[in-house]
This record gives C-alpha cells, sequence and structure tokens, in this order.
C-alpha cells in the first residue's frame, strides 16, 4: 500500500466546485461526491481541514463592480460561505463521520465560532473541521482563508481543488498548448503571476512553509490519489 504524503491537510473547495453543472447554488450530488472523497481520506487516517468558497452564491466584487458597498457585498460573500460549509458537514455527518463547521463570524445559531484552540480540541476528538466565513474579513477571499487555517491548525499541505488538474502557462480551456506544471515554488507563482490563488494567500503559504498542491476536483479519487502521492497535480514547495 502506498505510503500517505501528508497527515494534517487543509482542503480548499471553491463554491463552484459545489455548484456542478448549475449556474448557481450546491448541487447535492456533487457534494456527496465529494463528502465522500474526504470521508475516504478520513478512513485512511488524515485529520482534516475544509475551508468552503461562496462563489457559487455570492460574490463582493460583483456589488462593488455594480456601484455597491463592497464590505457589505464581502459579508454577504462570507455568508454564502457558511451555506456551503453546513451543506459540507451534513453531507460528512450523513456518511458517519463526525464534523463541525467553525465559522469565522458568529452565528450561534447555526455553528460554532472559530477559535484556534477550539479547532485543536475537535481535531483531538477526531471531527473533521468545516471552516466557514473565510477570515471573517472583507476584501479578503477564502483562498487567504485557506492559507491562515492552515497555518493556524499546522497542516503539513494546502490541497486547492480546481477546475483543471494543476498550474497551467495558461488557461488550457481556452490555450490547447497550455503546459501543466509538476513543480513550481512558491515565489514562481508569485513573479509568473500565475492565476492559481490570489497573492496574499500564496504569500501566506510561503512565509508559513506551507506546500500548496492543486489538483482537480472534477476527478474522482483525485483527493485521497494526491494524499498517496500518485495523483497528477501541480506542487508548489520551496
Ligand atoms: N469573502 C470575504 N472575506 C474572506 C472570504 C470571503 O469578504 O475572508 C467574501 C468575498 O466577497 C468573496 C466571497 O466571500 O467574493 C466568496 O468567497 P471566495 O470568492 O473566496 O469564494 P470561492 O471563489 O472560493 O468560491
Amino acid at each position: 500500500m502506498s505510503e500517505l504524503k501528508y497527515r494534517r491537510v487543509l482542503l480548499k473547495l471553491s463554491g463552484e466546485a459545489l455548484m456542478g453543472d448549475r449556474g448557481f447554488g450546491i448541487d447535492p450530488k456533487v457534494v456527496n461526491r465529494i463528502a465522500e472523497e474526504i470521508v475516504e481520506a478520513y478512513r485512511l487516517g488524515i485529520q482534516i481541514g475544509v475551508v468552503v468558497g461562496g462563489g457559487n452564491i455570492f460574490r463582493g466584487v460583483s456589488v462593488a463592480a455594480q456601484g455597491g458597498d463592497r464590505t457589505t457585498g464581502d459579508y454577504m460573500g462570507m455568508l454564502g460561505t457558511v451555506m456551503n460549509a453546513l451543506a459540507v458537514r451534513s453531507a460528512i455527518d450523513r456518511l458517519g463521520v463526525p464534523a463541525v463547521v467553525l465559522s469565522a463570524i458568529g452565528i450561534p445559531a447555526l455553528c460554532e465560532t472559530f477559535t484556534q484552540r477550539g479547532a485543536m480540541e475537535h481535531l483531538k476528538a477526531n471531527k473533521v473541521l468545516v471552516f466557514a466565513g473565510g477570515t471573517g474579513n472583507p476584501f479578503f477571499t477564502t483562498d487567504s482563508g485557506a492559507a491562515l487555517r492552515a497555518a493556524e491548525i499546522g497542516c503539513d499541505a494546502l490541497l486547492k481543488g480546481t477546475q483543471v488538474d494543476g498550474v497551467y502557462t495558461a488557461d488550457p480551456k481556452k490555450d490547447p498548448t497550455a503546459k501543466r506544471y509538476d513543480r513550481l515554488s512558491h515565489q514562481e507563482v508569485l513573479s509568473k503571476n500565475l492565476q492559481v490563488m490570489d497573492a496574499a494567500a500564496i504569500a501566506l503559504a510561503r512565509d508559513n512553509k506551507i506546500p500548496v498542491v492543486v489538483f482537480s476536483v472534477h476527478e474522482n479519487g483525485a483527493f485521497v490519489n494526491v494524499l498517496l502521492g500518485k495523483g497528477v497535480c501541480t506542487v508548489i514547495e520551496g
């Protein structure tokens, strides 16, 4: 059997990943499939934190683009991530694995409010952590939330599930000559301005020496394969 490459990981799921073929919202079939993969990894003994995005529901920048208030829009976006987190938590729960939503913004009737110590206690109790609300601050993204939580709970790697199986020289959906990188450094991602995660998230991962692994969230089994060091992906490290 293959060796586990990482023991504690942070999985970043964009809101788009949960929407499937729909133009908006959550596709329960897709959420269930992703939950099955999370549970498979959990059963291998990996400790998992999940940061969910909210782009399938709301993005603050789109409010700002139409002349609205960016800060309010961003808080609305953060609320969208809470909806997604509740869906992911309940899908994991239904598979018989304990999971808890920890939100950067207090909504006590729905979920726990994130504290680092609380998160560590839940990890010790063998729960999957589902982080909502990004960083809890406007003008940030859930990618930055993912890098932040990965640093706070001491993850060995941040795994970013995307629409394609790694980082390419150009958008492979638009440019057939685009090539996938196997490895990159955090600094290369920043200097080549590669659109993997926002610069704040990559810089935070770099400063805390957290590798970022980019893989396809749509490919069955890809998450577990990456954890076993055999999936198709791009590793950003060093
Ligand atoms: N957001 C925010 N601060 C954060 C995280 C998210 O203001 O720390 C807001 C922001 O408006 C963003 C929206 O929540 O557009 C959804 O998050 P994101 O765009 O990161 O989701 P994803 O692209 O991963 O689906």
